[in-house]
């Protein structure tokens, strides 16, 4: 039977009316993030429940300026309003608080993980979230300040990388302990923003490492535009690349030679969003003949979308037989 899983969020409008669990409170409530969570599996039939909705929780619990959404709307880093600045400038500001897993953000998805342990641990995979030092360095310098330094100052991006990806497996092992079976890392070196040689001379050495002192099963997750580096990030040693509908999905089975499983690829702007049935079977059933290992929406999906045609990814997964797929 074909799995299917998402590594990204599948909160909806219409889920948390159904369990009465809200955007924004959700981020910062335990009960009601675990709550949410599981009508992926509860209500939706998915085989894994993923608490952290988000892109957010490490950089609010460092300190960064947020603007926590609304009911309809992800939450979102901002630079502070007093001086238009994101939270550092310099490599060496970075540093992490004692209490940091203490700090209620970043709390919150460990409550929620060992509360989902307790309700569906062994029955369902347990999805944690971290994100990778890419990513987090968008957050806390800002994604312009941070992209220049690939050509203004290399040396110093490489310090940034070496000082966030600490906070990557601190919260890593923290939601490991908490209950995790297994951790979607995103780090969005996407094709959309950068080349695929950035990949391989800055990130993939630090995702190596990550690989190594991650002591459980890695998802990695880029969207946009990933295929010219998927051969790199095939060398990364991490367990699974969740990859966006901008890539074909037999192109991308064949980039990565069978050195890391896929899981994807259905179309969340288009098919999901606008609800378009016949497109949902039609793209899980190509992405299963083209050797996807586990089915799910390309990124997290639209909040104010229908969760039907998230139910339908199931059930056209399910219809498919994997011997003759
Ligand atoms: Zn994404």
């Amino acid at each position: 039977m074909p799995a299917v899983g998402s590594p990204t969020s599948l909160a909806t409008v219409d889920l948390m009316e159904a369990t009465g669990c809200f955007f924004p409170d959700v981020h910062t409530n335990a009960e009601k993030m675990a709550t949410l969570a599981a009508t992926a599996y509860e209500t939706l039939g998915y085989d894994a429940i993923a608490p952290y909705f988000s892109v957010i929780q490490e950089a609010a619990a460092m300190g960064a300026h947020m603007d926590w959404g609304e009911r309809g709307r992800m939450p979102s880093v901002r630079p502070s309003p007093a001086t238009d600045r994101y939270l550092y400038g310099e490599p060496e500001e970075i540093y992490i608080p004692a209490d940091f897993l203490e700090r209620l953000p970043a709390r919150t998805v460990l409550d929620a993980l060992r509360i989902l342990k307790r309700r569906y641990g062994g029955e369902v995979a347990l999805v944690g979230k971290v994100f990778g030092p890419w990513t987090l360095a968008y957050h806390l310098f800002g994604l312009d300040n941070f992209l220049m330094l690939v050509l203004d100052d290399p040396a110093k991006l490489r310090r940034i990388l070496d000082r966030l990806a600490e906070i990557t497996v601190l919260y890593a092992h923290a939601q490991i302990a908490a209950g995790a079976d297994c951790l979607t890392l995103a780090d969005h070196l996407t094709g959309d923003l950068c080349r695929a040689e950035t990949y391989r001379d800055f990130l993939l050495p630090v995702h190596q490492q990550l690989a190594r002192r991650l002591p459980c099963p890695v998802m990695l997750h880029i969207c946009g535009r990933t295929l010219d580096r998927m051969p790199y990030i095939a060398q990364s040693g991490f367990a699974a690349f969740h990859f966006d509908s901008k890539n074909d999905a037999r192109a991308a089975v064949a980039a990565v030679a069978g050195r890391i499983r896929l899981i994807g690829n259905v179309n969340n702007p288009d098919t999901l969003y606008h609800g378009k049935l016949e497109q949902v079977d039609a793209e899980v059933a190509y992405a299963l003949q083209a050797g996807v290992s586990i089915i799910a929406p390309e990124c997290a999906v639209p909040v104010n979308m229908d969760s039907r045609p998230l139910r339908r990814i199931v059930a056209a997964a399910r219809g498919i037989d994997r011997a003759t797929a």
